[in-house]
């Protein structure tokens, strides 16, 4: 049985219909995460495809809002991004894709979400960028993208309007990304919120914020 098949989508902004790989739900295995929770995948990486893109027009968003009607206010402004980008003509984001593909693929959906004022999104580009260099070795760009990971995560928690399911999350990021770029004092204000917000919460990201959070204080 393959791992992947093919849907098609419709370009919210130029109305292009875009093919695109996905990957059979059946098929991801999580090996393992690892600190910052990043899954470790066995077998298929659906980090490869989970952003689409319009190969006409190149819009591209996470697949959850990749239809989402873009506001009038935005359209000139996304415009310009359009204008600036250039994509080496052998890339294709259609097909199977490897780690560069994918992460151009992130560093497009970045632009995207910026000039959409969604900072969280964002952040989450980053994030994930951040992990498919670290899955390819290249640790220079791999701190590159999560030092923007975490200034969008401050953009986003400081500036912005966050849902609660998500909230647990974000905070997580904002100590766990705070932590390895040495900051602390941030660090430990970040677990602290995570950890007594939601002290009865069953969250995954709870759970590992009060063992990353015990770590910190005892060092
Ligand atoms: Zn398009």
């Amino acid at each position: 049985m393959p791992d992947l098949w093919d849907k098609k989508y419709k370009c919210p902004v130029c109305g292009a219909s875009v093919g695109t790989k996905k990957v059979f739900t059946g098929k991801v295995r999580i090996k393992s995460y690892e600190a910052d929770l990043k899954p470790v995948y066995e077998g298929i990486n659906p980090l490869l495809y989970s952003v689409i893109v319009c190969e006409s027009c190149y819009y591209s968003a996470l697949e959850s809002d990749f239809e989402t009607q873009i506001s009038p206010i935005f359209r000139e402004e996304i415009r310009k991004v359009q204008d600036e980008i250039k994509i080496p003509e052998m890339v294709s984001f259609s097909q199977e894709r490897d780690h560069k593909v994918a992460i151009i693929a992130y560093a497009l959906a970045s632009l995207f979400y910026k000039v959409k004022n969604q900072p969280c999104r964002t952040a989450e580009m980053y994030l994930r960028m951040g992990w498919l260099y670290r899955e390819i070795n290249d640790e220079d760009n791999e701190n590159k993208a999560l030092a923007k990971a975490l200034s969008n995560f401050e953009e986003c928690y400081l500036n912005t309007y966050v849902e609660s399911d998500k909230e647990p999350m974000i905070l997580f990021y904002l100590a766990e990304l705070s932590r390895r770029f040495g900051k602390r004092e941030d660090a430990m204000r970040w677990f602290s919120t995570l950890v007594s917000k939601y002290k009865s919460a069953t969250s995954f990201y709870v759970k590992a914020g009060k063992e990353r959070w015990q770590e910190l204080r005892e060092k």
